[in-house]
C-alpha cells in the first residue's frame, strides 16, 4: 500500500508526489482478483464537485480527489491509506456500519466529520461497493451549511413553534379572562333590579336583556330576544307615543329619560322610569340603543302619598298660622320653675304690650308681682293634680280696671300651657248685662206687683184671690185642714159716693182695707179687694168659729174707724155685711168655685136680711 504512489501516472492538474498516491494497477498487486489496468481514481474523480474516495475492502483508501482533501483538510496524498475511522468522533462504530455496508452493497447518510484541524463537518455521504473489483467508492459532501441553515431552520420552527404555543396559551387565557369577565358582567347584569336591554336602533329588535326584564314585564328574556315588538306591546297604550317620540330623538343623538307605565304578562300596570342612549359604530352609524328600566310603582306610590300628605300639611300648617295669628290670646309653655320655653303666639296682647324674645325668661321678668305669683301658684296646681286650671286677674292699666283669663293645661310631668286671654270687654259686658238684669227684675217686680195688687186700695186683688184659694183648697184638702171664706160688702155704698163724693168713696174703701189688712195677720192669711166695695178675707186652717171671731174683729174694727154714713139707712156710721163660708175637712164634693158661690149667696142672704150682719153659708153647716 505504500507504494502506490509511484506507478501512479503524472497528471498536470495534480503536484507531482500527490499524483503518486494514485496507483494504477495495485489492487492487482495487493490480490484483488480484479483484470485489467487499474484506473487512475484521481484523474478520474477529479472534475466531479463532490468529494470522492475509493476505499479497499477494509475501508482504507486508495484514491481522492481534490474536493475530498478539501472537504478532510489535508493533503489528498494525506488521505492515502488511512479511512472514515480515522475522522470520526470517537464514539462512532465504523466497523460495524462498514460491514453492513459491504453486506448490502450501498448505504447512505449523514455522518460528523472530525478535521484534522479538529473542526467537525457535517457530511452527507453515498457509498457504492464494488464500483471496481474490491474498490468501493465513498461520495461526500459538506452539508455544514445546509445542517446549520437546516438547524437555524429547526431553531426557528421551535421557535415558531414555542411562540405559537405560547400565543394560544395567552390566546385562552385571554378568553378565559373574557368568559370569566363575560360572566361576571352578566352576573352583575343579572342581580341589578333594574332591566338593562340594547335594542336594534331601526328595527327595535331586542338583541340584549338581563334577567330583571322577567321580573318586571313577566315574560322570559327570551321573548323579548324572539319577538321585536314584544317591548313595545308591553308600553301601556296611552304611552306609546311618547316612547316613539323618544325613539326618534335617541337617533338624533340624544339621551332619553321617561317615565312611563307598562302592562306585565299578568295584566298588571306598573310605572317605570327608562334611561337610554344611542351607540354609533366607529364609523358614526347607528349601531345600538342602550337603555335602562326601573320599576318605580312603588316610588311613584310613595311620591303621591308624600304629595298628598305635604299639601294636607301645608294646609294644616296654613290654617294652625292663621289660627296662631288671629287669636288673640297670648299662649306660653312654661316649666315648673317659672321659665317660658316658648311664647307661641304674642297676637294682640293688649294687657302688656309686645313681650321682648319670649324664650327661656322668668314669667317674672315680663308681668307685675302679684300676677306672676299667681300664675305660678296655678302652673304647681295644673302639675299636682294633673288637670286644668282656670282664673281671673284684675288689673289697672292706666287707671281703667282690666281683666284677664287665664288657662292653665299640663302638657307633661314639668310643663304647662298657658292661655291668657283679655277679657275686659267681656266682663264690661257682663257688668252691663248684671245692671240690665236687675234693673229687669225690678221692672218685672212692678210688672208682677200690678198684677197681683190692687191700684187704689194697695191690697191683693182679685186675680190674686183666685190663685190664693185655688192653691189654700188643694192644701186643706191634702191635709185635712179646714179653710175659711168671708166675702165683705159695704152696705149702700152707692149713696155713699153719691152723698160724698167719689173720691170719698175711693178713701172710704181704702180703710176698710187698711182694716182688713191690719187683722189677717196669719202666715197664709189673704185679704182681697175682690172688686167694686166688696173684699173677701181668705182664712187657711180656720174653723168657722175662728171665722165668726174674725168677722166680729172686722165689724168692731170698722165701728171704731167711726166712718159717718149719713145716708145709710141701716146705720150713721160705715157698716158691713159679710157672707161666709168654712170648708171642713172631709167634705170631698166641693170646689173653690162652689165655695165662693155658698159664700155670696150667704153674703145676698145678709143684706136681705137687712145688712150690717153676716150669714153663714149653707155648705159650712
Ligand atoms: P148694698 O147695701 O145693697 O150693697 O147697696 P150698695 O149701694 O152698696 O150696692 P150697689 O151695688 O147698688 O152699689 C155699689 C156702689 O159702689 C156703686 C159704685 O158707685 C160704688 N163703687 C164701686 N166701686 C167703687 C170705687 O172704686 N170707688 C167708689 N168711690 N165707688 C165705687
Ligand atoms: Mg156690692
Ligand atoms: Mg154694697
Amino acid at each position: 500500500m505504500p507504494s502506490f504512489a509511484e506507478s501512479e501516472p503524472p497528471s498536470e492538474l495534480e503536484p507531482a508526489g500527490e499524483m503518486r498516491a494514485w496507483e494504477a494497477g495495485a489492487m492487482d498487486s495487493a490480490g484483488t482478483g480484479a483484470t485489467g489496468p487499474a484506473p487512475v481514481w484521481g484523474e478520474l474523480f477529479e472534475g466531479a464537485l463532490e468529494a470522492m474516495l475509493m476505499a479497499d475492502p477494509d475501508g482504507y483508501y486508495v484514491g481522492a480527489n481534490s474536493a475530498a482533501a478539501a472537504l478532510f483538510g489535508l493533503p489528498r496524498q494525506a488521505l492515502i491509506g488511512r479511512r472514515m475511522s480515522d475522522f470520526l468522533p470517537p464514539d462512532a462504530d465504523f466497523e460495524v456500519s462498514w460491514q453492513r455496508f459491504l453486506a448490502l452493497g450501498q448505504a447512505r447518510g449523514e455522518l460528523q466529520l472530525v478535521r484534522q484541524n479538529g473542526s467537525v463537518q457535517a457530511v452527507e455521504f453515498a457509498a457504492t461497493a464494488q464500483v471496481y473489483p474490491n474498490r468501493h467508492l465513498l461520495i461526500l459532501r459538506d452539508i455544514t451549511d445546509r445542517k446549520r441553515v437546516e438547524a437555524e431552520r429547526d431553531a426557528l420552527a421551535q421557535q415558531l413553534q414555542q411562540q405559537v404555543a405560547q400565543n394560544a396559551e395567552q390566546l385562552r387565557q385571554a378568553e378565559t379572562a373574557l368568559r370569566s369577565q363575560q360572566q361576571h358582567i352578566d352576573s352583575i347584569l343579572n342581580s341589578l333590579q333594574c332591566v338593562v336591554w340594547s335594542v336594534n336602533p331601526i328595527t327595535l329588535e331586542t338583541t340584549y336583556a338581563n334577567a330583571a326584564a322577567e321580573v318586571l314585564y313577566g315574560y322570559p328574556v327570551a321573548a323579548f330576544l324572539a319577538d321585536a315588538n314584544l317591548w313595545l306591546n308591553c308600553v301601556y297604550a296611552e304611552d306609546r307615543p311618547l316612547i316613539l317620540q323618544d325613539v326618534t330623538l335617541l337617533l338624533k343623538g340624544n339621551k332619553t329619560d321617561r317615565t312611563y307605565r307598562i302592562v306585565r304578562a299578568d295584566g298588571e300596570m306598573r310605572w317605570v322610569r327608562g334611561q337610554a342612549r344611542l351607540v354609533r359604530d366607529g364609523a358614526g352609524n347607528p349601531l345600538r340603543i342602550d337603555g335602562t328600566t326601573t320599576d318605580i310603582s312603588d316610588w311613584a306610590q310613595l311620591e303621591a302619598n308624600r304629595r298628598r300628605t305635604e299639601l294636607a300639611l301645608k294646609d294644616t300648617q296654613a290654617t294652625q298660622q292663621a289660627i296662631l295669628e288671629n287669636i288673640p290670646d297670648l299662649l306660653m309653655r312654661i316649666n315648673s320653675d317659672g321659665y317660658i320655653l316658648d311664647l307661641i303666639s304674642g297676637g294682640e296682647v293688649t294687657l302688656y304690650g309686645a313681650i321682648p324674645g319670649g324664650r327661656t325668661q322668668s314669667v317674672y321678668v315680663n308681668f307685675p308681682q302679684d300676677l306672676a305669683d299667681q300664675r305660678m301658684h296655678y302652673v304647681r296646681l295644673a302639675l299636682d293634680t294633673s288637670s286644668q286650671q282656670r282664673y281671673e286677674h284684675t288689673l289697672e292699666i292706666d287707671g281703667q280696671l282690666c281683666y284677664e283669663e287665664s288657662r292653665v293645661v299640663p302638657i307633661n310631668d314639668t310643663e304647662v300651657l298657658v292661655i291668657v286671654r283679655d277679657i275686659t270687654e267681656r266682663k264690661q259686658a257682663e257688668a252691663t248685662q248684671a245692671e240690665l238684669t236687675q234693673k229687669l227684675q225690678l221692672i218685672n217686680t212692678k210688672l208682677n206687683r200690678l198684677a197681683t195688687i190692687d191700684g187704689l186700695t194697695q191690697i191683693a186683688n182679685r186675680r190674686s184671690f183666685d190663685q190664693a184659694l185655688d192653691l189654700e183648697w188643694q192644701r186643706a184638702r191634702r191635709q185635712q185642714q179646714p179653710l175659711s171664706l168671708i166675702f165683705c160688702d159695704i152696705d149702700c155704698f152707692k149713696s155713699y159716693n153719691d152723698n160724698y163724693g167719689h173720691l170719698a168713696g175711693d178713701d172710704c174703701l181704702r180703710q176698710v182695707a187698711q182694716v182688713l189688712t191690719t187683722l189677717v195677720r196669719r202666715p197664709g192669711d189673704l185679704a182681697a179687694r175682690y172688686g167694686g166695695e166688696e173684699f173677701v178675707l181668705l182664712l187657711p186652717n180656720t174653723t168657722l168659729p175662728g171665722a165668726i171671731q174674725m168677722v166680729e174683729q172686722v165689724q168692731a174694727a170698722i165701728a171704731q174707724r167711726h166712718l159717718p154714713h149719713a145716708y145709710s139707712p141701716v146705720s150713721p156710721i160705715l157698716t158691713l155685711s159679710f157672707g161666709l163660708v168654712c170648708h171642713c175637712p172631709g167634705v170631698q164634693e166641693h170646689s173653690p168655685r162652689e165655695l165662693i158661690h155658698q159664700a155670696d149667696l150667704a153674703l145676698y142672704e145678709a143684706k136681705a136680711q137687712g145688712r150690717d150682719r153676716y150669714v153663714v153659708g149653707a155648705i159650712s153647716l
